[in-house]
């Protein structure tokens, strides 16, 4: 199932604005106490947080029943998420909000016949909002949509969120497995011998990290507004550099083909412990993520139908594809790897066709492109 969020502006007039924004005001009010009372349990439970909040809140806020559960159901969640990174021993504090984003789904959101309105129901009457189908909607517009939001985002305008579904047959393996490895030096590099360069942007990124480095020494006041407008930048930036990226490597791609990928979790994690001599490593390690990369491929292979699969990333820089071998010492820098069996090529060209070849062993494919040319 491929699943797509697109975002489309509001343009309300003064009357749905307002009862818009009661409606969510509400929203957010019962959300919040609901998040209280479920923070205040052990084991937070949908019924009987339902028990303990839905005729107190019905009194109080007199908010519309279908709204008061999703409130309840949303607190709920957003607790045993943050107790579960608190398990994983990650960072986290008890959730805080604002006005929440309403969660909608197929009772409080309808379409008309040619979707060029959504209607929307709200503390008075169901609002209809003519939707704007702008370039990027446009390619969702024959999916199915059952579910979105509604509020405000991040810069502080009211917008819709539209989750849009497709059912996609997966087709046939065709046999073809392409491991990835994510680098330091090449953006990422696969198995069938195509380096992904950043080009360009790496000196952009540059730029923008000696910006950031010098407004964070300043730390005055102006700074720091500047700081927050230039994350949300950087962020974008890159997410575009990925993303041209990951358009060129599945035109190369067919329906059915395998992309491998490492398993890497708490990469940030395990490289922050290691002292001062990683420093300079751990910045540029703190600078990609490999999460953001893999998300993209994903919602790239969904549409496409190639399978994405993921193995563990132990030793796939240091063994040698050719005999096996498990040595440290055969990186011999950045960029070369090297084995006594004479098998010399780039190390990361190495570790993505370790990543093939150790998901093809594992489900017994034949791995076409480990007849290695020495590069
Ligand atoms: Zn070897």
């Amino acid at each position: 199932m491929a699943q797509k969020t697109v975002v489309f502006p509001l343009n309300l007039n003064e009357q749905q604005k307002e009862i818009l924004i009661q409606t969510i005001k509400l929203f957010s009010q019962a959300y919040n106490a609901c998040l209280d009372y479920a923070w205040s349990m052990d084991h937070p439970v949908k019924k009987e947080l339902h028990e303990k909040t839905y005729y107190f809140l019905k009194e109080l806020l007199g908010l519309k029943s279908q709204y008061l559960c999703v409130a309840r159901d949303t607190a709920c969640e957003t607790v045993l998420s943050v107790r579960a990174r608190l398990r994983k021993g990650k960072k986290a504090s008890k959730p805080q909000s604002g006005l929440v984003p309403i969660r909608l789904d197929k009772n409080t959101l309808s379409f008309d016949k040619t979707r060029e309105t959504a209607s929307i129901t709200t503390q008075g009457k169901r609002i209809k909002v003519p939707l704007l189908w702008h370039k990027h909607a446009k390619r969702f517009e024959q999916w199915h949509c059952q579910s979105g939001r509604i509020g405000f985002d991040s810069r502080g305008r009211l917008v819709l969120w539209l989750t849009f579904v497709k059912e996609v047959e997966k087709p046939e393996r065709t046999g073809r497995v392409i491991g990835i490895d994510r680098g330091i030096k090449h953006a990422f590099v696969t198995s069938d011998n195509k380096f992904y360069e950043e080009g360009e942007s790496k000196n952009k990124e540059r730029l923008y990290y000696l910006l950031i480095s010098r407004l964070q020494s300043a730390g005055t006041k102006s700074a720091k507004r500047h700081l927050k407008w230039l994350s949300g930048r950087v962020r974008r930036f890159k997410v575009n550099c990925d993303h041209r990226l990951v358009k060129m490597l599945f035109a190369t791609l067919n329906p059915g083909d395998t992309l491998v990928l490492e398993k890497l979790t708490g990469i940030r994690d395990s490289c922050g412990t290691k002292g001062k001599a990683r420093k300079k490593h751990r910045k540029y390690l703190n600078r990609w993520s490999f999460k953001r990369l893999a998300d993209i491929i994903t919602s790239f292979a969904e549409l496409l139908g190639v399978y994405v699969e993921y193995v563990d990333p132990q030793y796939t820089s240091q063994q040698c594809p050719q005999c096996g071998i498990v040595k440290k010492s055969n990186r011999k820098n950045q960029s070369t790897y090297r084995c006594s069996c004479g098998l010399e090529l780039n190390a990361d060209l190495n570790a993505a066709r370790n990543i093939s070849r150790r998901w093809c062993m594992a489900n017994g494919y034949a791995s076409g492109h480990q007849s290695i040319g020495l590069l």
